[in-house]
């Protein structure tokens, strides 16, 4: 396949990020989380971190146009000529818009859009006991723990409950998800780029059913 341009989709605690890791590691892509990248700014306290860190903490979306900039300069860098992995973007039609007109003007077309489907009560479920560190690495407590407990297997830093993982913040995420990002599920179903895989089984099992499905992607493609 000449150009791998995805997009993950799913509610918070879907498995996007651990999922999106293992793709990156596995065909060399540059991934793109947006919450990762948010994150990273208000910790480092730039223009972005700020406008942003309210709205993170209420569990609300930061407006379009704080965060369409951000993506569509990455995705014109030499390290995303080969394609990439969007996680946690586009979240708003607004969004969605704006991405396929940045990908118009690079001359390229996204390749499919990967929805990872999981009930309410999972959600809730393993975003009460997940674990993240300061980098972004994510764990949980029950299903995917580190070697020791509150440290991070890959970076050594110390592990914590993401503000926005509280119970009545994850409420609130799953209601931003439903109003704001879902109507993408019919957007890119419309343009024939939306592929759903059942994200209810282990880490594992829902990374061989990705693979399953890029495999019939570039076999499709090759056809
Ligand atoms: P995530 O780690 O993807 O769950 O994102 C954490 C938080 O970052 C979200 O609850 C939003 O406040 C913000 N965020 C991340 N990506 C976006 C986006 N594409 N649009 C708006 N807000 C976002």
């Amino acid at each position: 396949m000449s150009e791998l341009n995805l997009i993950l989709l799913g509610p918070p605690g879907s498995g996007k990020g651990t999922q999106g890791e293992r793709l990156q590691a596995d065909l060399e892509l540059p991934y793109y989380a947006t919450g990762n990248i948010l994150r990273a700014a208000v910790r480092e306290q730039t223009e972005l971190g700020k406008q942003a860190k309210e709205y993170m903490d209420r569990g609300d979306l930061v407006p379009d146009e704080v965060i369409i900039g951000v993506i569509a300069e990455r995705l014109g860098t030499h390290e995303a000529e080969d394609g990439f992995i969007l996680d946690g973007f586009p979240r708003t039609v607004g969004q969605a818009e704006a991405l396929a007109e940045r990908m118009r003007a690079l001359g390229r077309r996204i390749t499919a859009a990967l929805l990872i489907d999981v009930s309410d009560e999972e959600v809730i479920r393993r975003l009460g006991g997940r674990r993240t560190c300061p980098n972004g690495h994510v764990f949980h407590i029950e299903f995917d723990p580190p070697e020791k407990e509150g440290v991070c297997d890959v970076c050594g830093e110390q592990l914590i409950v993401r503000d926005d993982d509280k119970p009545e913040v994850i409420r609130h995420r799953l209601e931003q998800y439903r109003e704001k990002t879902e109507p993408l599920v019919g957007y890119y179903d419309e343009r024939g780029l939306l592929e759903r895989v059942d994200g209810t089984g282990s880490p594992d099992d829902v990374y061989e059913s990705i693979r399953a499905l890029l495999a019939t992607l570039r076999m499709e493609e090759e056809a």
